[in-house]
């Protein structure tokens, strides 16, 4: 929000320029011409600080657009906090959280960042970055409807092939990608115990009860 306050600030800085040039400004008997080098200074400066929240506001477009779709259609709204958003933010200790009533998903600080930076390299994702899709996909789950943080867990699971592919990421990427997410972190849930454990349930997995047994279920075949 700050950058775009700046970013105006410098495009009323064109403003009174190019206004300037047309009609006599307050005190001056005329108009006087545009100085092209302060206009260009002012039109750039305005264009790199509207940039990032240009940028972030795409991209939670894109996001919620994926979102929607993995919710089977109940409408998502996907926010990526920034840093100033993350610390107001009650539940700002929590990755990402989601209110299944209004579709209002908010990804904390620096999540999003990590999301997007998986996304522009995927066949060489860190853990952290497949665990920012594992967290877009959970967050989709409760828009979806799904309130036990077990379940969202275990349905996200089945469905980040899905996800990963609807954000653009290559088949045979995708999958190992879902895959590694299962079998290495998820797994991991369920021995690190604590808090961990409400994320978990030994019944995910495939043929267990809750197997939903989807066509594109990240550990189909
Ligand atoms: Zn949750």
């Amino acid at each position: 929000m700050l950058w775009i306050l700046i970013s105006l600030f410098f495009l009323w800085c064109a403003y009174r320029e190019v206004s300037a040039s047309i009609v006599a400004p307050a005190g001056f008997d005329s108009t006087r011409p545009i100085y092209k080098p302060y206009l260009a200074i002012v039109l750039v400066l305005a264009a790199l600080f509207a940039w990032p929240t240009v940028h972030r506001w795409h991209f939670e477009g894109f996001l919620s657009r994926a979102a929607t779709e993995l919710a089977d259609n109940h409408p998502a709204k996907v926010h990526c906090n920034t840093v100033f958003d993350t610390m107001l933010d009650p539940a700002m200790l929590a990755a990402g959280h989601a209110n299944p009533e209004t579709g209002h998903i908010g990804i904390q600080h620096p999540w999003c960042d990590r999301l997007m930076s998986y996304l522009s390299h995927p066949e060489r994702a860190s853990r952290d970055e497949i665990m920012s899709l594992a967290i877009f996909t959970h967050e989709s789950m409760h828009v979806r409807g799904e309130y036990s943080e077990a379940l969202a867990e275990c349905e996200a699971v089945q469905r980040n092939y899905r996800a990963a592919k609807l954000l653009g990421v290559p088949d045979n990427v995708a999958r190992r990608n879902a895959w590694e997410y299962y079998n290495a972190l998820y797994k991991l849930r369920g021995t690190v115990g604590g808090m961990q454990t409400a994320y978990y349930s030994d019944q995910c997995a495939p043929g267990n009860a809750l197997d939903e047994h989807l066509s594109d279920s990240t550990w189909g075949d």
